[in-house]
């Protein structure tokens, strides 16, 4: 336990969104995963680093669930480029006008209470997409799980991406292990990891995929597709804008929208 409780401040307190697990524990995992689904995803430009089969389909990049349907499908959506190091890349987009409703299913309070926070942050951009708290049977549904350390990192909360469709993905899965959040959950904290698996949910990609390490720290990992595609948006800066709410990698604690995201979500979804 001390050993985890170490490696989590020692790494200034970098706790994953997701589950960066030791390499050597990944390849066991990846050899369970055949070459044809690892070709499938690293064709979409996902890293095939940390693949793990999960409730029936394969968490890719620690918190990201891809289904069958996604591996099987090409992207038409925008890849904006922003930034060097912060590209909003986008699988299927939301069809708007849009209300989104949301609900909570067996999650304490906190949780309950950062969902709320989580739906005011995006209202308060006026988008086309607009989230309403309903008591049950949302179109996202943020449900709990109980999962403890693996390698020094822990699973915040995992999503996947908008169906063929356009609808939001349906699940958002938030870790109640006391090791996640400690015993008291921060209600802003919490929002921001829920903020993040529900920008999965609306097609945003991880903005550093391109290089990982850039939220997670560790060795480089570059498995993204070709730079195809791109649309660098007029005006707006050239540099990583630090702490995107689309980071692999929480900061451990509150994280609002940068400038560049509100960029990118008004140019998705306010068009
Ligand atoms: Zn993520």
């Amino acid at each position: 336990m001390k050993k985890i409780k170490f490696c989590l401040v020692a790494s200034a307190l970098i706790v994953s969104i997701t589950s960066c697990k030791k390499t050597e524990h990944l390849a066991e995992k990846n050899q369970k995963i055949s070459q044809d689904v690892l070709a499938s995803i690293s064709k979409l430009g996902f890293s095939t680093d940390q693949v793990i089969a999960k409730n029936g389909g394969y968490l890719v990049e620690g918190d990201i669930l891809l289904t069958d349907e996604n591996l099987n499908q090409q992207s038409q959506s925008p890849n904006l480029r922003i930034a060097d190091v912060e590209q909003y890349r986008t699988t299927n987009l939301v069809k708007v006008p849009r209300t989104i409703t949301v609900s909570v299913s067996n999650l304490t309070e906190p949780y309950s209470k950062a969902t709320d926070v989580a739906i005011a942050r995006y209202n308060a951009l006026n988008l086309k997409m607009k989230f309403k708290r309903v008591s049950s049977d949302g179109d996202i549904d943020i449900v709990g799980f109980n999962e403890g350390p693996d390698g020094g990192y822990i699973t915040l909360g995992s999503s996947g991406f908008p169906t063929n469709s356009g609808d939001p993905y349906a699940q958002v899965l938030m870790n109640t292990n006391p090791d996640a959040y400690g015993p008291n959950p921060d209600v802003q904290y919490l929002a921001s990891v829920l903020v993040h698996e529900v920008g999965h949910c609306i097609g945003f990609r991880h903005t550093d995929y391109m290089n990982r390490a850039y939220s997670c720290n560790g060795r480089k990992i570059n498995e993204g597709a070709a730079d195809v595609g791109s649309v660098r948006i007029p005006g707006t800066p050239s540099k990583p804008d630090a702490e995107s709410f689309m980071l692999s990698c929480s900061n451990g604690g509150n994280r609002v929208f940068n400038t560049n995201d509100v960029v990118a979500l008004k140019y998705l979804y306010l068009k």
